[in-house]
């Protein structure tokens, strides 16, 4: 179906679940005030699915409508604790094969898992019954614990969506298809780097490079939408490292990538990672250009939330998401660290309280933006 179809269609069906006019000119301005560029250029389809985020379940569908809702309910509402969480990140192992230069899991890393699946499952029906749409599953590396992470997705099919963070590690083709049948729609591969070596450097794995390349194929044919997470240093903070991963990513044929600053926290905590104002711009420049301008259509669609955390304010900390360990403390996301419980001690529900109430330590939290 063409593009301009979909966005009609899109466009119906935001007038019909929208309250008034003014609630949708709201989001609307919001969604613009968020990716900073006026056009969307490119719809990434997934079976009978359109998506335009990787934060956004797949258009058309109940989950996307409850998110549209909610953010129309933000843009009216005042008190925050009415507003629903839309993004739980779960990581569900504490084990893993790397030992990634910047892994801000490293203090939880060990032999043997800290969570009992009962625990995780608990943690999914709390999850279901707050109407969390949207559940990024990820460790250590969560394709080690397979038979596990199937159950949660079944557990959870229906209620929400699921996407996967892994490095690819074991993300064979029937593994693909499996996660597919238990109702996976997407899967972030980790990729570092557009050199292999590079990549198997920072992974400190002499395999990395070949596990997340086969990782998207293996995605691909099982109808999972495959998409690529960079960590970007200051190695990479630059348009010549940044346009030639883009074209790997483009002849990988994934539809998303993602942006993500080194943070000092993990393996990087103490050390001097955070990108200068410098590259900071030019990591904006580049985001802009590519998902802006029609010259780079063709390109996949690039997700940076450090864009939107220093302009509007942080989503994270209870506004938006949170992020739950893989030992199973509540943080304000994987880089704000700083726990305010634990799974076996204290409900969901009063975990994103805790969140709201400490807020983001980086970035200002601003629940209305
Ligand atoms: S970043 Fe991920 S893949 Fe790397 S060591 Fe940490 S948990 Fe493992």
């Amino acid at each position: 179906m063409p593009a301009r179809w979909i966005k009609l269609r899109a466009g119906l069906t935001l007038l019909r679940i929208s309250p008034s006019l003014k609630a949708l000119f709201l989001l609307l301005r919001q969604r613009r005030r968020l990716h900073g560029y006026k056009k969307d250029h490119k719809i990434v389809r997934s079976g009978n699915m359109y998506y335009w985020s990787i934060y956004t379940p797949g258009f058309p569908s109940e989950g996307f409508n409850a998110m549209i809702q909610q953010e129309i309910k933000r843009a009216f509402q005042a008190d925050p604790e009415t507003k629903a969480l839309q993004t739980l990140i779960l990581s569900i192992s504490s084990r893993c094969d790397y030992q990634c230069e910047h892994c801000y899991e490293g203090n939880n890393l060990g032999s043997r898992e800290k969570l009992p699946i009962a625990s995780l499952e608990k943690i999914l029906r709390e999850a279901i019954d707050l109407n969390i749409p949207h559940i990024q599953i990820g460790g250590g590396e969560p394709m080690l614990r397979f038979h596990d992470l199937i159950r949660l997705l079944e557990l959870g099919k229906g209620h929400m969506e699921f996407w996967l963070s892994t490095s690819g590690y074991g993300l064979t083709r029937d593994k693909a298809h499996d996660l597919k049948a238990a109702g996976l729609s997407g899967a972030t591969i980790s990729l570092d780097h557009w050199e292999a070596e590079h990549h198997n450097r920072f992974r400190n794995h002499p395999e990395a490079f070949k596990w997340a390349t086969e990782a998207v194929e293996n995605c691909k044919a099982a109808g999972i939408i495959p998409n690529l997470t960079l960590c970007v240093t200051h190695e990479m903070a630059n348009e010549e490292h940044l346009m030639k991963y883009m074209n790997l990513a483009r002849n990988m044929g994934v539809p998303f990538v993602r942006f993500l600053e080194a943070r000092k926290v993990g393996n990087y905590a103490g050390k001097d990672v955070l990108l200068t104002k410098e590259e900071q711009s030019a990591l904006v420049q580049f985001y802009m250009l590519m998902n802006g301008s029609k010259k780079y259509r063709s390109y996949p669609i690039i997700q940076y939330p450090g864009y939107h955390q220093r302009k509007l304010g942080c989503y994270g900390a209870g506004n938006r998401y949170i992020h739950i360990d893989s030992a199973g403390n509540y943080h304000s996301c994987p880089f704000c660290r700083g726990a305010v419980g634990n799974i076996n001690e204290m409900e969901l529900k009063e975990g994103i309280r805790h969140l709201r109430e400490k807020g983001c330590q980086l970035f200002k939290t601003n629940p209305h933006a």
